[in-house]
């Protein structure tokens, strides 16, 4: 039962003037990803993000330069699809408007604008306020894999907020279709094989039951979709993963499962501005066709810049391609699944 959870216990020493200049031990861990076997430092340190972030500057800022996707500036602005993938240019559902991406993330790459509001806080992102936006990226994916079948990996992206990366406050999600998985949804999708070769079965179902009897980190099923604190974090704090138990490709899902993931969200949302976080990275990864493979979301946590204007990225992400958190996700588990059950 608990292969999926491996992890090395260590300790570091020092004389810590913290503690008049005496012997001190700092525990930490190192923990392998239970799909990608991928490692991961988790710390327990005193760090909470600091309670009035300046947001407000920030998005005076943006008010003040060209917003694209604001709507005196959409029509004019951004560009359209070409006529044999979308006839009408752009896809429009309910608030949102999906256009192409200039950034050429991939070999179809869209950007879906949630509506005609500049700025939503983190905790007024309902599921409400998100579902044309994501209805509208299903669609996209629809109409690329009518044009082109041989399309095999798609990613719903979200960068929220510039601390994410976001050159725009204006929220939007970001739709990559192509015929190359980026690194990380390769390493998942190999992931799935090797254990499937070892195990003789599929990992998620494995996965799923073995979270649900730890009780460490797992937080709730909404619907057609699981909820779990990762046990191998790839952010600065914790980030949450989102499993569909019964899926594939997002080309199988209806509103009715988007809406499930999206009462997730929302409710991940809400938890990370209680925790004075204002800004995160989310992807959905999803194949085209392979059994062995499942949709999963992750949802990472971006701290503001801090007075000094450092990022809450540096060399051991960046470089090492190893991430760490300060807090154990089972630390965060009890508020979390609090805000799941109101
Ligand atoms: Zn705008």
């Amino acid at each position: 039962m608990n292969t999926f959870f491996k992890r090395i216990q260590s300790k570091t020493r020092l004389i810590n003037p913290l503690k008049a200049f005496s012997l001190d031990e700092i525990p930490f861990e190192i923990r392998f990803d239970p799909l990608t076997g991928e490692t991961g430092r988790v710390f327990d340190l005193p760090f909470k993000p600091p309670d009035m972030p300046d947001i407000e500057e920030t998005i005076q800022r943006s008010r003040e330069v060209f917003c694209p996707f604001c709507p005196e500036a959409l029509e004019k602005s951004t560009p359209l699809f070409p006529k044999e993938i979308i006839p009408e240019g752009r896809i429009k559902v309910g608030q949102a408007t999906l256009i192409p991406n200039l950034l050429p993330l991939d070999a179809y790459a869209g950007v879906s604008v949630l509506s005609e509001e500049h700025y939503i806080s983190i905790e007024d992102l309902t599921p409400e306020k998100m579902g044309d936006a994501f209805s509208a990226a299903l669609l996209f994916i629809q109409r690329v894999v009518d044009f082109d079948p041989q399309v095999q990996f798609f990613s719903i992206n979200w960068n929220y907020m510039p601390p994410s990366g976001s050159s725009l406050v204006h929220p939007h999600l970001q739709v990559n279709c192509g015929y190359v998985p980026t690194n990380h949804h390769r390493i998942q999708i190999e992931g799935c094989k090797r254990y499937l070769k070892e195990n003789g079965n599929s990992f998620w179902h494995n996965f799923i039951h073995a979270e649900k009897e730890c009780k460490e980190r797992y937080i709730a099923e909404i619907g057609s979709t699981f909820w779990v604190l990762s046990f191998v974090p790839q952010s600065f704090l914790p980030d949450v993963w989102c499993i569909f138990p019964d899926y594939y490709s997002l080309i199988q899902l209806s509103i009715a499962e988007i809406t499930s993931f999206l009462q997730g969200l929302s409710r991940v949302l809400r938890y990370f501005g209680q925790e004075n976080i204002h800004a995160f990275n989310m992807s959905i990864f999803s194949v085209k066709e392979d059994d062995n493979f499942r949709i999963n979301a992750r949802i990472c946590p971006r701290l503001l810049i801090r007075a000094i204007g450092n990022s809450d990225r540096a060399y051991l992400y960046t470089l090492h391609k190893e991430p760490y958190t300060v807090k154990p996700p089972e630390s965060l588990c009890l508020k979390l699944k609090e805000i799941f059950n109101k």
